[in-house]
């Protein structure tokens, strides 16, 4: 089953993913995920990706588009896929679909989490992830046991530089200007799935599930 995540910062792809993943035994895409590791190992498409992320706009779509490229090949795809985060603009979804006739395939499952500013805005600001493990804490909604550290590893709690305020605005704008293409895109078939992302991480989880047949 290949599935596609839409949704703005802080609608909960990363969460829901993480549940499918769990529940259908297929891996979870996640370019932001991939950049900010290659950040952090200082890769050369690191250096390459740090300031576009920096500022909350996008990384060049050669660039993500290579890298789901490679990864949708790997073999622990072989039964399908979760892309969290990808795709963000149209070239890259005409670009996924070219990459996917040409392997012989189709997405599956559209799923667009919907929420609204003020939602998203306290999810974001809130949210706190382990540098270690990539386990993700909320200080209000899911805080960890020990403030500052993760109950799965210990490692040490950091706020995401684009989780601030200034620049989760920017990612804010940089969104809708490419949501309305993407769900034009996608709309017009039958996989194309809107779910309400403003209520609880179980509610929509479970409205997910119903639509994945889990
Ligand atoms: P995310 O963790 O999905 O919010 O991604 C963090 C940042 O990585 C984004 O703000 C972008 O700078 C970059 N990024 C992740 N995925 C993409 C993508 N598909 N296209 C362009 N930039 C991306």
């Amino acid at each position: 089953m290949k599935i596609i995540l839409l949704g703005p910062p802080g609608a909960g792809k990363g969460t829901q993913a993480k549940i499918i993943t769990g529940k259908f035994a297929i891996p979870q895409i996640s370019t932001g995920d991939i950049l900010r590791k290659a950040v952090k190992d200082q890769t050369e498409m690191g250096k390459r990706a740090k300031s576009f992320m920096d500022s909350g706009g996008l990384v060049p779509d050669e660039v993500v588009i290579g890298i789901i490229n490679e990864r949708i090949t790997e073999p622990d795809c072989s039964k399908g896929y979760i892309l969290d985060g990808f795709p963000r603009t149209l070239i890259q979804a005409e670009a996924l679909t070219e990459a996917l006739t040409a392997l012989g395939g189709d997405i599956d499952f559209v799923i667009d989490l919907k929420a609204d500013a003020e939602t998203l805005s306290r999810r974001l600001s809130g949210r706190r992830v382990c540098r270690e493990c990539g386990q993700m804490f909320h200080v209000e909604f899911n805080p960890s046991k020990i403030d500052g550290k993760c109950d799965k590893c210990g490692g040490e709690l950091y706020q995401r530089d684009d989780d601030k305020e200034e620049t989760v605005l920017k990612r804010f704008e940089v969104y809708d200007t490419q949501a309305r293409a993407l769900e034009s895109y996608y709309s017009t078939s039958g996989r194309y799935k809107p779910v309400d992302g403003n209520a609880s991480m179980e509610d929509v989880s479970q409205k997910v599930l119903d639509i994945l047949g889990g």
